[in-house]
């Protein structure tokens, strides 16, 4: 983890275990996990199948 990276949370207020587990959960708009979402929150899709989708669901619960 490089020291952007480190700052990003830390000013996301999430801790390490909460970032896991909220990446780990499927997206409830696209159904891909929320790890293939981009840092605008547009998804990527993944792998060979990319996702049209467009979703924005990077929301913090
Ligand atoms: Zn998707
Ligand atoms: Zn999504």
């Amino acid at each position: 983890m490089n020291g952007n990276t480190e700052s990003k949370i830390h000013q996301s207020g999430l801790g390490t275990k909460e970032l896991i587990t909220y990446f780990r959960e499927k997206c409830k708009i696209c159904g891909h996990h929320r790890i293939m979402h981009d840092e605008k929150g547009i998804c990527e899709g993944v792998m060979n199948k990319p996702c049209n989708s467009g979703c924005e669901g990077f929301v913090v619960e």
